[in-house]
């Protein structure tokens, strides 16, 4: 591997340039000079984080629990962007020209812009934490009473790969297991502290899991509506249903508006749930519609743990 290699090499000429300094110094001293270097080398030369690019907030939170003081994370999706349209800006390509390795999850703006990052910066290793785990189709509405529409829907007949993987707990623990398998591959001297970091994370991840089951204990109805299909693997995971107004920035057609307008009355449904970013009248028409309100959850929210808590009580507040 090159890049701990040019650490190592580093390491040495610092190594070298002491013992050359020293060099002149009264032998008799040797014993404790040596172990003044030692300190010396850690305070001339303190560690330099290693810097870590993610494409988007809730990595950066999976990334720092397991890196923690020895990370530096680059974001490439900034707060308040989408996912799903995002395109990185000139300065944040070049941060990422620094990075020792890039985290890749397998959100659609990874698919055209990855390609160039990669032809730019072939050192740094890509590592997609989410290459193990097998993705259900993004669920939307149906399309069989508008065959003739006109727009053509690329995916008719193929599934689309639902990307929300970081919104269940169980499918983070695996995307955790990748992040510490690399960074101790990348660092292998600092493995034990990533290692330790990495048991805390699986710990605080059960806890949230767990927490989240509580939440959602003894209720019936359990089916939600949302704009925006982001939480299809958090549904399968608590067993919900997650019935959305919008797939792949295409709304629901009026006639399908209607239907579900008449499902939410029927189950007594009276909050639709929207990310920050939303600009949509067809949520505001479908909350006025159910006699509701618009709820905003937040798929992207750096601060993982408390977020998915946050969440899962709007949820189960909503069902009671
Ligand atoms: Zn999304």
């Amino acid at each position: 591997m090159k890049i701990p290699t040019n650490g190592f090499l580093k390491l040495l000429l610092v190594v070298a340039l002491f013992g050359v300094a020293s060099c002149g110094e009264i032998k008799q001293n040797n014993v404790t000079n040596n172990a003044g270097e030692e300190a010396g080398v850690q305070a001339k030369n303190p560690q330099e984080k290693l810097q870590v690019t993610v494409s988007i907030l809730p990595q950066k939170y999976f990334v720092e629990k397991i890196g923690g003081e020895l990370v530096s994370v680059n974001v490439m999706v900034e707060p308040g962007a989408v996912a799903e349209t995002y395109e990185p800006k000139p300065q944040q390509l070049a941060q990422l020209a620094s990075s020792r390795i890039y985290f890749a999850i397998g959100v659609p703006f990874e698919e055209t812009w990855l390609k160039k990052i990669t032809s730019a910066n072939p050192d740094i290793p890509v590592i997609n934490t989410g290459e193990n785990i097998e993705k259900i189709p993004l669920v939307g509405h149906h399309h069989e009473d508008e065959k003739s529409h006109n727009h053509a829907h690329k995916h008719e007949d193929e599934p689309i790969p639902d990307p929300h993987i970081w919104l269940s707990p169980r499918l983070v623990k695996i995307q955790a297991e990748k992040i510490y398998q690399s960074l101790a591959k990348i660092d292998p001297k600092n493995e034990p502290y990533y290692r330790s970091n990495h048991e805390d994370f699986k710990r605080e991840i059960e806890e949230v899991d767990k927490k989240i089951k509580e939440k959602f204990e003894g209720i019936k109805r359990r089916k939600y509506i949302v704009y925006h299909p982001a939480w299809g693997y958090f549904a399968r995971e608590y067993n919900l249903e997650q019935i959305p107004l919008e797939l792949e920035g295409q709304e629901v057609s009026s006639a399908q508006l209607t239907k579900l307008i008449n499902l939410a009355k029927q189950e007594g449904i009276k909050h639709v749930f929207a990310p920050p970013q939303f600009n949509s009248k067809t949520v505001e028409v479908f909350a006025r519609e159910i006699g509701g309100e618009v709820v905003i959850i937040d798929d992207l929210a750096e601060n993982w743990a408390e977020n998915l808590l946050i969440t899962a009580e709007k949820l189960a507040q909503s069902m009671r």
